[in-house]
């Protein structure tokens, strides 16, 4: 079965959560489930960019990351939109894993698949409630337990903080998953910023205000705050 690919580029730094700063190439799969409303990646699944979806098989997929890649890289991100809808993603986790590449996939935690246990960096990252989406927690709780006892690599949880009730969302998942690492990340509001120095002050005042805010929090003790470090670089550039 074909998967449906959006795009495929690299090598370049993952920007978020548990492997920040990981050389890495990406493969962003189009169809999401959810319609955050500060999505940065719309085109995957508003239907703006449906004629660019090419259906492709794992092989054809792993040969576009070593034409693109060469053999400058090791390691591959899964993102979308969100792959969790594609069963078949399983063929080109095991294809990777034959030429020793390792796979990162990100997710919102609202499908489970069975090839998540063979993903090597797994992040979830439930929608606080600034996205308009309301989590499953009976799925995620069942998605955690199984990863807790079936899957090879790491993972963990990652929340986008916009706002104060973001914030005690946060603290919510803390509590609900003590054991599961926890990133917390700045949110980018600023989607239509095209000059870079004034998105990157907006956005360094605003993840020094997050950390103010979990240092001073009682509830977030054992968390990790970070920048969404792509846009500190490239602002609202896609591709990079
Ligand atoms: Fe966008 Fe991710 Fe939300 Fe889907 S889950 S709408 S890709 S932010």
């Amino acid at each position: 079965m074909k998967i449906p690919v959006l795009e495929i580029f690299g090598p370049t730094i993952q920007g978020e959560g548990m492997v920040i700063g990981r050389k890495t190439m990406f493969v962003r799969t189009a169809g999401c489930d959810y319609s955050c409303s500060w999505c940065d990646s719309k085109f995957t699944w508003d239907g703006s960019e449906k004629e660019s979806i090419q259906m492709m098989e794992p092989a054809e997929i792993f040969n576009s990351l070593t034409d693109i890649g060469g053999n400058k890289f090791g390691h591959v991100t899964i993102s979308g939109g969100n792959p969790a809808l594609l069963k078949q993603i399983d063929g080109l986790v095991d294809l990777l894993h034959e030429h020793q590449i390792e796979v990162a996939l990100e997710t919102q935690g609202s499908r489970w698949q069975t090839w998540f246990t063979k993903v090597d960096d797994l992040t979830l990252s439930p929608k606080p409630p600034s996205s308009g989406m309301e989590t499953n927690f009976t799925t995620l709780d069942f998605i955690i337990e199984k990863l807790h006892k079936e899957q090879d690599g790491h993972f963990s949880l990652k929340v986008v903080i916009f706002d104060e009730e973001d914030l005690a969302y946060a603290e919510q998942i803390h509590e609900r998953y003590p054991s599961v690492t926890l990133f917390l990340q700045v949110g980018n509001d600023n989607l239509e910023a095209n000059e870079n120095e004034s998105l990157l002050s907006d956005l360094l005042e605003k993840y020094e205000k997050l950390i103010d805010r979990v240092m001073e929090n009682k509830l977030l003790k054992d968390v990790r705050v970070l920048p969404q470090l792509h846009t500190y670089l490239w602002g609202n550039k896609r591709g990079v």
